[in-house]
This record gives structure tokens, C-alpha cells and sequence, in this order.
């Protein structure tokens, strides 16, 4: 594991730059991080800029990175081959609640690029299976060809119940997946009993229609946690362009609890 001042942007080298669909890719990069699920790293390139991007791995020897091509930096680093150097500074903000929901049961809910996001609850359940009761993954995708980590599906149903949803199948898929929105997939299957914690991240309708279902199936706002994306620049709480009210989405959250962002939720 890297240990450093998470104020000092440090080099990392790209070791593999694969495209997942048309506009996001999955860059592997040679730096480990002692991050929590959910947390985000500042990525850049010099010259470019800098972005939040969440990390989509949890304890590996690597750092995994998710990301859409939309602007300036996340199109140059769309362009990184294996050996170029990009940089790293954090992990910062909270993220979700692992070791506080340990004896629970666990729903996590994810769309489109808030799988990435949710990849490291994936990864930590996997390491960490014996702490949890019952595991429902629910992740949902735009169409085949918008499907990310589509890799890691029959890993993850080694430790959890997954489920798939494609809002329309028309394109045709090998993948085992209903059709319609992942929040219709929520609120058809009967969760589990007992003491359960969900995380959601993805579009801001998908967490709220999610969340509003899990609260009418009688799930308490305490038990529900959604993952927040501002627009933000020094993710240390200085510049004040990712404040939610009164709270800042690069310290405070990215993750937050359902009842802390009540009157501002999406
Ligand atoms: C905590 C956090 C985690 C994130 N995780 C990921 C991730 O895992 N993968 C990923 O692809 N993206 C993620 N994002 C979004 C990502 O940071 C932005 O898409 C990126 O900063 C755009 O930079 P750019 O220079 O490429 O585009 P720019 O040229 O800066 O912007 C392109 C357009 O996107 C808008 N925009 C930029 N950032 C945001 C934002 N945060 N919210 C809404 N609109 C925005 C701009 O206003 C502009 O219209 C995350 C954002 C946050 C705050």
C-alpha cells in the first residue's frame, strides 16, 4: 500500500487502458491506495487539469478507475496508453459504511458509471464475505453496448444474488438481464429480512426512485445511503462549489446518509 500526504499529487503509471463502451473506459494504473469503498481520487494529467473520479477497486495491489469521456481531462485520459504517467492525490471524502453495517444484510444499488462506484463495495464483500448476511447487487444499464464490468458478473455472483437490468434489450445480449429500469428490478424482488443497509449510486432519479422504494418497502431513511456528484475542484473542502446545503460533497460526503441530504434530495 502507498502511504502519503493525500495532499501531494504522486505519479502513477497507466498498466492498461480498456475501452468499455463507446465514451467510458477502465484504466488500470500501478499505485495502491488504503481507500475505503466509495471514496474518489483527484486524477491529472500535467498540462490538462485534474478531475474527481471515483476508485473502483478496493484493496489490490492497483489502482482501478472507471471513467466517462465528457470533457478536457477525462478525454486526454481516455487517450493514456500503458506506460504513460498520470497523476493521484487522495483518497478523499467518506464513503460507504462497511464496517458499521457489518451483521447486516446488504442491497447496493448501481447505474450506468455509478457502477464504478459501487465496484468497491463489490470488491470489499468479496474479501470480506463472513461479515455480512444476504447480499443483493442490483446494477442497471442504459443497453448491451453500455455495459461496464461486464468481466467481473460471474465473480460477483460467487459472494452475491445479482441482478441485472437493461432498460431496453432490443440490441440483443449474451447477459442474464431483465428488461426495464434497474429502480422496476428494486421494487419487484422481495428483499431480505432483517437488519439491512443500502448503497446506492448512479443517476440522480435512479437513487431517488431507488431510495423511495426501499423507504415504502419499510427500510428506515438511517438504513439508506446514496453516493453525491458535484462539480468540485480542490476536494478539500476550500473552494465551496460541491456544497449541498450546508455540507460539502468532498468531505462531508461523497456519500451520504438518506436523511442528512432530505431537503436537497435530488
Ligand atoms: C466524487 C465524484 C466522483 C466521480 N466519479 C466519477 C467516475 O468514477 N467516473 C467518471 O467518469 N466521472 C466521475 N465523476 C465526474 C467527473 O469528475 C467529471 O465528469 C469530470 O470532472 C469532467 O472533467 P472534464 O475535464 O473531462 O470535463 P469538463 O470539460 O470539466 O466538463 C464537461 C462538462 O461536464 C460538466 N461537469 C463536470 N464535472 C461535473 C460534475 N461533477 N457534475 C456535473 N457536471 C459536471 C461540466 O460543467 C461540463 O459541462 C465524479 C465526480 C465526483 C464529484
Amino acid at each position: 500500500m502507498t502511504s502519503t500526504n493525500v495532499y501531494l499529487p504522486q505519479p502513477a503509471k497507466v498498466l492498461e487502458n480498456l475501452r468499455e463502451t463507446a465514451e467510458n473506459f477502465r484504466l488500470l494504473l500501478d499505485i495502491s491506495l488504503q481507500n475505503e469503498p466509495g471514496q474518489f481520487v483527484q486524477v491529472s494529467k500535467l498540462g490538462i487539469g485534474e478531475a474527481p473520479i471515483s476508485i473502483a477497486s478496493w484493496n489490490r495491489d492497483y489502482l482501478m478507475l472507471h471513467i466517462r469521456e465528457v470533457g478536457t481531462v477525462t478525454r486526454s485520459l481516455g487517450r493514456s496508453k500503458p506506460g504513460d504517467t498520470v497523476f493521484i492525490r487522495g483518497p478523499y471524502g467518506r464513503g460507504y459504511p462497511m464496517v458499521e453495517s457489518e451483521g447486516c444484510n446488504l442491497i447496493i444499488v448501481g447505474g450506468g458509471c455509478g457502477v464504478a462506484s459501487v465496484k468497491g463495495i463489490f470488491d470489499y464483500v468479496e474479501k470480506n464475505r463472513d461479515r455480512y448476511g444476504a447480499v443483493y447487487a442490483f446494477v442497471g444499464y442504459r443497453n448491451s453496448k453500455e455495459v461496464i464490468f461486464e468481466d467481473f458478473v460471474e465473480a460477483w455472483k460467487q459472494s452475491m444474488s445479482v441482478f441485472v437490468s437493461l432498460d431496453t434489450l432490443k440490441e440483443g445480449t449474451c447477459y442474464d438481464a431483465s428488461e426495464g429500469f434497474v429502480t422496476d428490478l428494486v421494487k419487484i424482488t422481495e428483499l431480505p429480512k432483517g437488519d439491512t443497509i443500502a448503497m446506492l449510486c448512479g443517476p440522480p432519479i435512479m437513487m431517488k426512485l431507488s431510495g423511495q422504494t426501499l423507504l415504502d418497502k419499510g427500510m428506515r431513511e438511517d438504513q439508506v445511503y446514496v453516493s453525491e456528484e458535484r462539480l468540485m475542484y480542490c476536494a478539500t473542502g476550500t473552494c465551496c462549489h460541491c456544497m449541498i446545503g450546508s455540507k460539502f460533497t468532498c468531505r462531508d460526503g461523497p456519500v451520504f446518509r438518506w436523511d442528512e441530504l432530505r431537503e436537497h434530495t435530488t
